[in-house]
């Protein structure tokens, strides 16, 4: 079998060679204890519980076989047309990085099953919107299982498409916000990423051919240019905000294939237009799916909406463009939305259940909110939901030609070869709750290589000792630190990271309206019978000793005010802790205090 990394080191790659390559995806790193570890264990378990046959029931019924399988629910009560494709592929993906063989023959029996639905034309009578996604699953099928015939099943689908596909290419608008255009056309702006991945899979022409009828030029050739300091970005808004996130990763695709620089600066942009005006504390964006404009729409949407941002679609696209900026430009500021999400959005999240019960939506309500469930089973969140959780082996490290990055702080392994010797990484740490990460390394053989380790925007002031000894080294947030030199076998490196209590503002036009932040960890203030936090104004962010004091339980804080008998201020916590329901509040108005 050929591994997918020498798939893509094939001639159809245009793009210069990545400054950085990834590992979680080859195997390379496996999760220690942690929620992650947990939330990954779990999604294998989930995932790999749902009956094949229903997943396929509803092709099967609709193409006249028989069928041994339930009906599903929700989104997928007619097909999972919605999802499959997603569904596939998160097996897939999941089954490389966690070696787990069971989910690998699961993406292959799927693919097998739908295929025998298919009629010889290729029509696979899905909308574009699933279609997009069957795509990404027979793609990821091939590059991390290594199931070839999924490349045929491709060739045949996309000849269907081909001939077929309205090609109207509805520019998005707030009335249109997704491009549906004359014929349920929705999103067609993220169909270009995994056609040209298919191409650099297999070499097929006509993917990369039909791939550039959905380059998104009108709307990725506004971020050629990233305005003067204080000017707003001359992008249109109140458009569909995780699709008009997820269509770079089709530019990134469009990248790697042509090599065209233009692309890059585009993606850089869009990193930074999305995390500079429409991003909340979280990493989390679009309030009521709406890009936002710069006016503080963004603060505003805090007093009424409930869905607040698109968690889990959201944290797969912004994972997408990061680590796909972190491999093309080897800058370590590309990790820290990642990081966000990790903790805040995606990792916040109460797992998909086997019943399709999926988190969507969270609420960031002033005032008093709850994190619920979608109110459908199996959204379009349960696509996402186990492709992201599937990538988040692969966002922690990453390989040099000379050395190796750290851009997580996860416990966590990772093996490389690097100048002929094997080494091992190992990575030791109570990060979140604890300031520090220690690095083991372990080699047959001393070895010269740089060390890097991600210095976050948000640190004080990070520091290293190598073998117990203090290193000079600058730390510059957004930058890496670099130890280089010849290591030996059990030599370590401890990283105080430097985390500290941040407030933050959700748009410069509610500078009171604020999230509590520790490092990338949002804090929560319980809501059960609590008042809200408030500051005498005007306040400064360096007084938040005032306001809050660690319990000393994990990442737990108590306010320093009062409050009344009935209903003291309530103490905060990271939001991922809390539970399904439980009344919390993840902004507050310093200066207006709400009650509901
Ligand atoms: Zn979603």
């Amino acid at each position: 079998m050929t591994s997918w990394t020498d798939r893509y080191r094939s001639d159809r790659r245009n793009a210069p060679p990545a400054k950085l390559k990834a590992l979680g995806l080859q195997g390379a790193v496996t999760l220690h204890d942690g929620p992650f570890a947990d939330r990954v264990a779990n999604a294998q378990e989930t995932y790999l519980a749902i009956p094949a046959d229903d997943i396929l029931h509803g092709f099967r019924a609709e193409a006249d076989l028989p069928s041994s399988g339930k009906p599903m629910t929700g989104w997928a009560s007619r097909t999972s047309a919605a999802t499959f494709g997603q569904w596939v592929s998160g097996m897939a993906r999941l089954s490389a990085a966690a070696g787990n063989p069971d989910l690998a023959q699961r993406a292959v029996d799927l693919l097998k099953g739908w295929e025998e639905t298919l009629p010889a034309s290729g029509d696979t009578k899905m909308h574009v919107y699933g279609w997009e996604k069957a795509v990404c699953g027979l793609v990821d099928t091939a590059l991390y299982v290594g199931y070839d015939e999924a490349l045929d099943v491709l060739a045949r689908v996309t000849g269907f498409a081909a001939a077929n596909f309205d090609r109207t290419r509805a520019k998005a608008t707030p009335a249109d916000f997704a491009g549906d255009g004359p014929q349920l056309m929705l999103e067609w702006y993220t169909l270009a990423e995994n056609l040209h991945r298919g191409y650099l899979a297999g070499g097929d022409p006509l993917l990369q051919e039909f791939a550039t009828v959905w380059h998104y030029d009108d709307y990725w050739s506004l971020f050629e240019e990233a305005p003067a300091a204080g000017q707003p970005w001359p992008v249109p808004v109140w458009l569909h905000a995780y699709s008009h996130l997820n269509t770079f990763a089709s530019a990134a695709a469009a990248y790697e294939v042509t090599g065209d620089e233009r692309l890059l600066t585009v993606l850089r942009n869009a990193h930074d237009y999305f995390t500079t005006t429409q991003c909340y504390a979280t990493g989390g964006f679009g309030p009521s799916e709406f890009t936002m404009p710069e006016d503080g729409s963004l603060g505003r949407s805090l007093e009424w909406r409930t869905d607040t941002a698109e968690i889990v679609c959201g944290s797969w696209a912004a994972f997408k463009l990061c680590s796909a900026l972190m491999k093309a430009t080897g800058e370590a500021k590309y990790s820290d939305w990642v990081e966000q999400l990790l903790y805040s959005g995606l990792g916040a999240t109460t797992p998909v259940t086997i019943d399709g019960v999926t988190p969507y939506y969270q609420d960031y309500r002033l005032g008093i909110s709850t994190k619920l469930p979608h109110w459908d089973a199996w959204p379009c969140c349960s696509g996402t939901y186990v492709q992201a959780v599937s990538q988040i082996s692969d966002l922690i490290y990453y390989t040099a030609d000379d050395g190796v990055s750290v851009a997580l702080f996860v416990p966590s392994e990772v093996t490389f070869q690097h100048d002929g010797a094997t080494v091992l990484l190992r990575q030791s740490t109570g990060f979140p709750e604890e300031d520090t990460t220690t690095l083991t390394v372990s080699l047959d053989r001393p070895t010269e290589f740089t060390l890097r380790v991600r210095v976050p925007q948000w640190t004080e002031g990070m520091s290293v000792r190598l073998n117990g000894e203090p290193v000079q080294l600058a730390c510059v947030p957004g930058t890496w630190a670099e130890v280089a030199r010849t290591w030996t076998h059990g030599d370590t490196l401890e990283v105080a990271i430097g985390a500290g209590l941040r407030a933050i503002p959700v748009d410069r036009w509610h500078p009171n309206r604020v999230a509590f932040a520790h490092g990338p960890v949002v804090l929560a203030q319980d809501g059960i019978w609590t008042s809200p936090l408030s500051a005498i104004m005007p306040w400064q962010a360096t007084d938040l000793d005032r306001l809050l004091t660690r319990t000393g339980e994990g990442l737990h804080f108590d306010a320093r005010q009062v409050g009344t008998n009935r209903q003291p201020v309530g103490g905060f916590l990271p939001l991922s802790e809390i539970p399904d329901r439980q009344p919390h509040r993840v902004y507050l108005d310093l200066d207006r205090p709400r009650i509901i």
